[in-house]
């Protein structure tokens, strides 16, 4: 089993880690987790993130029938979505993803992929002659020779607080760094030597979007971290959220939807909604942690993540430290993977465009060398094979209802007398209004599902 090893500096008074210090293989490692889209987060962590409702949107995912999605790979693409920096994530000396980067699939009939060229990144994406894509194939590895350092260059030294800022060794010194952190007695402080292998990497990634001293949590307390800051951040929040709304103004596009509310809490029960809402939420699973933080503008709420974030943006501004602008724009600015992105989707995020594989004939046609032969990827959310990217993953003639915790399914009389009678209020208290949400409106939304469980009331009340 591959492992890195981590110095720790530990206060045993406070139990506490003070501060790490590693080499660039560990830190490529935090900063990895920039690039990894929410729903892997919770795939990975086995639905158990704790990270405001994503658990439950992730779940919805998993209990919706495919015939309410565009496609049958819409729910692969939502449950198992890839990271445009899953390939160079292959370097990592722990990597926490486990996808097999490398991986697409082409149709069943040989003689059917020799005259479409086509592939996808998903098995099951339909094929031009109607079968699905389940012939697994993998692209070639480039190999390099010397084990590379994945964003960071090599052979340089970091050291990271507990709460994950993340600083090269050289330009601070002990002295300021220990007057910073508050230690007084040098000799309460040890130096303690971890080694962090897959298990550690996961229970990290799961504390450092809990709690604000990861470290900690994972090498001292040995517990999976407790959500202490729950219940008082989302009072913040809810006050931030509303103001922000009123901030933003002009908006292109806007979707409207229906939410039943209680007169009385003003609450909301939960919302009716077509496609193009549902696409705008099922979609923040696709998009990677990174993207997120850029676009609450450095305030996701997640206090461990945005230092990491800053952390990259300091790093990259001031040393020369970040291996290449690509390796840069890869954690500050992720894009989906080819064909992620959503014609519904209010907020910005771009989408890497799809390979087009050249020179992939020579093994697959036979090994006959058949020149440059190119192949296109299919868009998987669009049933009629075509390789122009958009489209979205919510069937377009159904309605759905989502509830206040986020449980996204097809609109059903039955299922909203039961979220009605879960409330134990008088139906006469109950109203139904029509809300129209644009590009602030959506980034709020996406900030509600980070911290609160209850988004919907969060988003809608007065
Ligand atoms: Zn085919």
């Amino acid at each position: 089993m591959f492992t890195v090893t981590l110095k720790l500096v530990v206060d045993t008074k406070r139990n506490r880690v003070v501060f790490a210090e590693s080499e660039e293989e560990f830190v490529d490692i935090l900063f990895s987790f920039l690039t990894l889209p929410m729903g892997t987060i919770i795939r990975l962590l086995n639905k158990e993130s704790s990270v405001g409702c994503m658990d439950k949107l992730y779940k919805s995912v998993e209990n919706l029938d495919p015939k309410y999605l565009e496609t049958k790979a819409c729910k692969t693409m939502l449950l198992q979505p890839r990271s445009e920096a899953e390939i160079p994530c292959e370097d990592l000396v722990v990597n926490a993803d486990d996808l097999m980067p490398r991986r697409h699939y082409t149709c069943p009939t040989f003689g059917c992929f020799i005259k479409n060229k086509l592939y996808s990144s998903f098995r099951g994406s339909p094929c031009l002659c109607g079968k699905a894509t389940d012939q697994c194939g993998l692209w070639d590895k480039v190999e390099n020779n010397a084990k590379n350092s994945v964003f960071l260059k090599e052979a340089a030294t970091y050291v990271i607080t507990d709460d994950l800022h993340v600083t090269r060794a050289t330009t601070i010194t002990t002295v300021s760094l220990l007057q910073k952190l508050g230690i007084e007695d040098a000799d309460v402080l040890e130096e303690r030597i971890v080694d962090v292998s897959r298990n550690e990497v996961l229970s990290l990634l799961k504390s450092l979007l809990l709690s604000k001293m990861p470290f900690t949590d994972v090498f001292l307390q040995k517990k999976e971290s407790v959500n202490i800051h729950k219940e008082e951040n989302d009072m913040v929040e809810t006050a931030q959220i509303k103001s922000e709304v009123k901030n933003e103004a002009i908006q292109s596009r806007r979707i409207r939807v229906k939410v039943v509310e209680d007169k009385v809490t003003e609450e909301a029960v939960f919302a009716e909604a077509g496609n193009d809402f549902v696409d705008v939420l099922l979609s923040f699973l696709t998009f990677p942690l990174g993207s997120i933080v850029k676009l609450l503008n450095h305030q996701s709420s997640v206090v461990c993540v945005d230092n990491l974030y800053n952390s990259v943006e300091l790093l990259a501004a001031t040393g020369d430290c970040i291996k290449t602008e690509e390796c840069k724009d890869m954690l500050l600015s992720p894009k989906l993977y080819p064909h992620f992105n959503c014609d519904n989707q209010i907020l910005k995020v771009e989408a890497k465009l799809s390979r087009r594989a050249r020179f992939y004939g020579c093994k697959l046609f036979g090994n006959k060398r058949v020149g440059t032969v190119y192949i296109n990827e299919i868009n998987p959310k669009k049933a009629n094979s075509s390789t122009k990217s958009g489209g979205g993953y919510a069937k377009r003639s159904v309605r759905f209802m989502v509830t206040n915790e986020m449980d996204v399914k097809p609109v059903s009389l039955v299922s909203e007398i039961g979220a009605i009678k879960e409330l134990k209020v008088p139906i006469s208290s109950l109203v139904e209004k029509e809300v129209e949400l644009g590009e602030a409106e959506v980034l709020n939304l996406l900030k509600a599902c980070l911290v609160s469980s209850n988004p919907l009331s969060k988003l809608f009340s007065p």
